[in-house]
């Protein structure tokens, strides 16, 4: 037993230990029944988790017009290259199902006065096909119904309020479950046959993002530690419509807006996106991103004008973008609203197989954590949530159907946590904002790998410095510009499009 030796819970035989109570976990606890479930998560869904703040909704060949095939392509379209077309057409042939699957739920989906879903157009994608709830509270509504059903549901049990803070390791190259902290400072390593992480994305690794400030990469920190596999970690998606009022996190204003007919516009009140791109607003969001960033760099503010594709319909088809524009005293009915990029989505995480396997023995990754291929460099938009469910459905599945193995925790082998202080923590956002941006170049990265070094001395390998490091290193290594990764130094696309992979031993 080593210095930090502690309580320990074994959870029953055959029992999973879920992570992160957003879609991907909650749905899959649900879909585990009868299989026992703990769930663990260091806030309440509807706080902590991003799955809580879609706004869009979740996109699925859903219109008679619309196929599996077309939604594939437009996810590899989007991809730029990298999407595994497998992992693709996984997810868009079983996507419908699993919407289907929410309606039943109790999901209240918007419909048409005939019942059929009420579908939107979003960019990049050829047909109108995300599914809405009640405008743009699509995630706030689903999280609603998985928290309401998996509170009444015999199998799942909630362990809220814990932090999860490193793995634990069954002394033979696997995960036998997680040690987590409570907000009192209690710590408690909970044992388990089965780890699943579902923790989120990594906004919060940066200084401006629509993430919660807890979507901090806790797991591809603890899981990279462990030796565990990453998949293309340099891909990160900017928003390019965050609402620029100085907000940490920033309120976002949803790309169905620039669907339903909003323009860009500059300080000058010049529509630009025909400058920098074909299809204008609609435009792929890396495009749109750095087009809004190159006018920000110029001084040329820019604005999302909704005044006549929304108007006066603005609170009750968008009620919180509508909100929170009227809280900074901007009524987008009458006014444009002002824009920046910020941090909304990583494609890249641990590397997994259709079935969310990493290539840890007995540890599943599940939802925006995960990297299965489906995004590439470059996320369609509201394919995460789609995804989320899809690939949580399939895992509960490939459990419920496996004879699973009794793992034992080592607790010798299992690394202890490392506490960040405030000031690393800034220290590091204004970094990744900085050199790991929308924009960004060896000299930059470089100094930015520098400084997270300098960090991991001073507290050691704490996660958000961990997975923070791997971001810089892939996008050090990624010498060419290819969906969310722009590189100024090499601003062309190389020829042959190839997935990165890494583990975090070969940083050392
Ligand atoms: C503002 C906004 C709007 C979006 N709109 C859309 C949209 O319209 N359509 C779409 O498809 N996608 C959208 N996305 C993206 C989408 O919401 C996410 O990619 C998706 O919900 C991720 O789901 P998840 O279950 O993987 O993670 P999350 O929903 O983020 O859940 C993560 C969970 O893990 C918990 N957690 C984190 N770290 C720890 C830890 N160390 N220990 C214990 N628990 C932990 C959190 O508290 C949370 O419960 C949007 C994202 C944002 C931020």
């Amino acid at each position: 037993m080593s210095q930090w030796s502690l309580e320990t819970k074994r959870l029953p035989k055959g029992a999973v230990l879920i992570v992160g109570a957003g879609l991907a976990g909650l749905y899959t606890a649900l879909k585990l029944a009868p299989r026992q479930v703990y769930v663990l998560t260091s806030r309440r869904s509807k706080e902590g988790a991003a799955s809580a703040w879609a706004q869009g909704g979740i996109a699925a060949a859903l219109h008679p017009d619309d196929t599996a095939d077309a939604h594939a392509a437009d996810t590899m379209a989007a991809g730029d290259g990298l999407v595994d077309p497998e992992i693709a057409n996984i997810l868009a042939s079983e996507g419908p199902d699993r919407v289907r699957d929410l309606a039943k739920l109790g999901v209240p989906f918007d419909r048409k006065d005939d019942g059929s879903l009420y579908l939107s157009l979003e960019a990049a994608h050829s047909m109108p096909r995300v599914a809405r709830v009640k405008g743009d509270t699509a995630g706030r509504e689903i999280i609603n119904v998985m928290v309401k059903q998996t509170q009444a549901a015999d199998h799942v049990t909630g362990l809220i309020g814990w932090r999860a803070e490193s793995l634990l390791s069954d002394g033979h190259g696997g995960i036998a479950g997680a040690l987590a902290r409570r907000d009192d400072g209690s710590l408690l390593g909970i044992e388990a046959d089965v780890t699943i992480v579902a923790t989120g994305g990594v906004g919060g690794l940066f200084a401006v993002t629509t993430n919660p400030r807890t979507a901090r990469g806790d797991a591809l920190g603890m899981a990279a530690v462990m030796g565990a596999k990453m998949r293309d970690m340099e891909f990160v998606q900017f928003h390019p419509t965050a609402i620029d009022i100085g907000r940490d996190p920033a309120p976002l204003a949803t790309e169905a807006l620039r669907g339903d007919g909003a323009i860009l516009i500059n300080k000058d009140g010049r529509r630009f996106m025909s400058d920098y791109h074909k299809d204008g607003e609609l435009a792929p969001r890396d495009d749109v991103a750095r087009a809004i960033f190159a006018e920000i760099e110029a001084g040329r503010q820019p604005y999302l004008d909704c005044r006549e594709a929304v108007g006066s319909h603005f609170p009750d088809h968008f009620p919180t973008v509508f909100d929170a524009c009227m809280s900074a005293g901007i009524d987008p009915r009458m006014a444009p609203i002002p824009v920046a990029p910020a941090v909304h989505y990583h494609m890249g995480g641990l590397a997994t197989d259709s079935w969310g396997q990493t290539s840890l023995p007995g540890l599943l990754a599940l939802g925006e954590c995960s990297a299965t291929g489906v995004h590439g460099a470059n996320r369609l938009a509201s394919n995460s949530l789609l995804e989320a469910i899809v690939f949580g459905g399939r895992a509960a599945q490939m459990i419920n159907d496996s004879h699973i193995a009794e793992r034992k925790a080592d607790m010798v082998r299992s690394q202890p946590w490392l506490a960040m202080t405030a000031e690393v923590s800034q220290t590091l956002r204004n970094g990744m904002t900085k050199w790991c941006g929308v924009r960004r170049k060896a000299e930059g990265l470089n100094k930015l790998l520098a400084q997270i070094d300098e960090l991991i001395n001073q507290v050691g390998r704490a996660n958000p410095l961990v997975a923070s490091r791997i971001i810089a290193a892939s996008a050090l290594a990624r010498e060419e510009s290819r969906g969310g990764h722009f590189r100024k130094d090499f601003p062309d696309m190389a020829q042959s499009a190839i997935s990165s992979y890494i583990t975090y031993d070969m940083l050392d």
